[in-house]
């Protein structure tokens, strides 16, 4: 396969100096499986039309090389759960390289691929469970309209990978706009390596800000956007009840992509104190307290750029993460209840609405969903005098109805990747059958619009489910 060989890829990062990266290939596989292959996605990165999945398995393998890729492992280090880890890097991930899409620039990179110098105690490998928990969400999140890593192919094997129990081995493609998170430039900070820092700030500046080349305070203006950006995501987050699970400064991104998929999970019951990772004693990345952490991890960055940017400019910068995400939180209610014009106390009324549905345990996508078509017999006497309030609001709004359901249908899904559903595809798949899987990779691409015959994906989980817990080994 010719064109498969030629991909276009360049390698921007490769070209950077060594102590940013070790350039190595990856350890493939004995006998790799198709698992899934995203067809929407390759074409998005100019994949020959009509390419037949099973043509690009060796290459993925890691059997048959892409001539213009120049494959590496890359160095970051990262704040885990508040403490400092001074080296990580990608233990089981290897970057192939970019390639220019009508979406902009976008990051090509192996997760599963075997050892590498940054493997520490770790084996390099991904199992099959934890690889198709990563590819539902990023389609689950990309749809959604969340911006996120997505997965361009998976493959599993019969390699046996040892965590709780023995797993499948297992390779995905992780497609995202960037892989440099913000553990990259602590890692230069705290490594003695400072004077590597503004190539890297370059580098970025001119791969996805060149806009901000010629500005007299370049470095200050783009930890400027990572700051919008971040906030922004994690407003996103709120809203659509997701719960990453691991917001490590190492697994954010510095383009405010949801990145690094692990134990995360989506709201079902209205739950705040939500923890979706089971190895989070403290509550640290509890649903509610994802504000401040992304908060806490634009501080780490900061002391990490600390001798780069304008100590002035960046306490405001930090100073207005709160109100990025407050205005795109209210923004993005006021679009889920229907609301077309402000007033002020509108987050006010979302807080009485999410304090009922949490006292009386709720659903939190179905009661949003059902909001636009209300029964008032869902509601009891505490839920009903919320929708008189509610209803009297509208009453003061400009809409009509048919605009503002429409609105609000677009606004609040009715399919989001719940935990059960994402479990029942694993199970089946671990099993051979990728029927469940390749189901709910359809209906979750279009979250927003109710077809019947998908209405058990809407459902709140079966009470078998709502005890599955998630290990966070992947
Ligand atoms: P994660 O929890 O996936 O964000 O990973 C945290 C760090 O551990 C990163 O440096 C990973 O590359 C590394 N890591 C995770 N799993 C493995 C593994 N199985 N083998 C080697 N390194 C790993
Ligand atoms: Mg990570």
């Amino acid at each position: 396969m010719q064109e498969l060989e030629n991909f276009k890829f360049s390698n921007p990062f490769a070209d950077l100096p060594e102590d940013f990266f070790h350039k190595q290939n990856w350890t493939p596989f004995d006998n790799p499986k198709l698992i899934h292959f995203n067809e929407e996605l390759a074409e998005l990165l100019g994949f020959p039309k009509g390419l037949n999945a099973e043509d690009l398995v060796p290459y993925i393998n890691g059997n048959k090389a892409f001539k213009h890729s120049a494959p590496l492992s890359m160095a970051y280090a990262g704040h885990q759960f508040g403490s400092w880890v001074p080296q990580l890097g990608d233990g089981r991930g290897i970057l192939l390289g970019q390639t220019q899409t009508k979406d902009g620039l976008m990051d090509l990179h192996i997760k599963g691929a075997g050892k590498t110098p940054y493997s520490r105690f770790g084996d390099g490998r991904a199992v099959l469970r934890s690889t198709i928990r990563e590819y539902l969400c990023g389609e689950a999140m990309h749809h959604l309209g969340v911006p996120s890593s997505r997965s361009l192919i998976l493959i599993s094997s019969d390699e046996p990978v040892f965590r709780e129990t023995t797993e499948f081995g297992a390779m995905m493609v992780r497609v995202a706009k960037t892989h440099i998170r913000f553990g990259h430039f602590e890692y230069l900070m705290h490594n003695n390596k400072s004077e590597f820092i503004p190539i890297l700030l370059n580098h970025v500046i001119k791969s996805y800000f060149p806009e901000l080349e010629e500005s007299k305070d370049g470095y200050t203006d783009l930890f400027e956007k990572i700051v919008s950006s971040t906030a922004s995501l994690i407003a996103k987050w709120q809203a659509f009840g997701f719960a990453h699970g691991v917001m490590n400064t190492d697994n954010m991104s510095i383009l405010g992509e949801t990145f690094d998929f692990g134990p995360f999970g989506f709201l079902d019951e209205y739950n705040p104190d939500f923890i979706c990772n089971h190895s989070d004693h403290s509550g640290r990345y509890a649903f509610n307290n994802q504000p401040s952490i992304g908060l806490w991890n634009c501080h780490a960055l900061a002391a990490a750029l600390k001798d780069h940017i304008e100590i002035e400019r960046t306490k405001e910068i930090i100073s207005s993460y709160e109100n990025i995400f407050y205005n795109e939180l209210t923004m993005l209610y006021r679009r889920k209840l229907g609301l077309f014009e402000e007033e002020t106390d509108d987050l006010m009324l979302v807080e009485e609405l999410l304090t009922w549905m949490k006292n009386h345990q709720k659903d939190y996508t179905y009661t949003l969903r059902s909001l636009s078509d209300v029964n008032e017999n869902f509601f009891d006497e505490t839920g009903k005098a919320w929708l008189k309030k509610y209803q009297e609001r509208l009453i003061r709004d400009s809409s009509s109805e048919i605009e503002r359901k429409t609105m609000m249908n677009e606004a609040n899904p009715k399919y989001v990747l719940r935990n059960y559903l994402a479990q029942e595809a694993i199970q089946a798949a671990e099993h051979g059958d990728l029927s469940a899987l390749n189901l709910l990779l359809e209906v979750l691409k279009n979250p927003y619009t109710e077809d019947k015959k998908f209405d058990k994906f809407s459902e709140a989980p079966p009470e078998w489910a709502k005890k599955i817990e998630i290990s966070c080994s992947s």
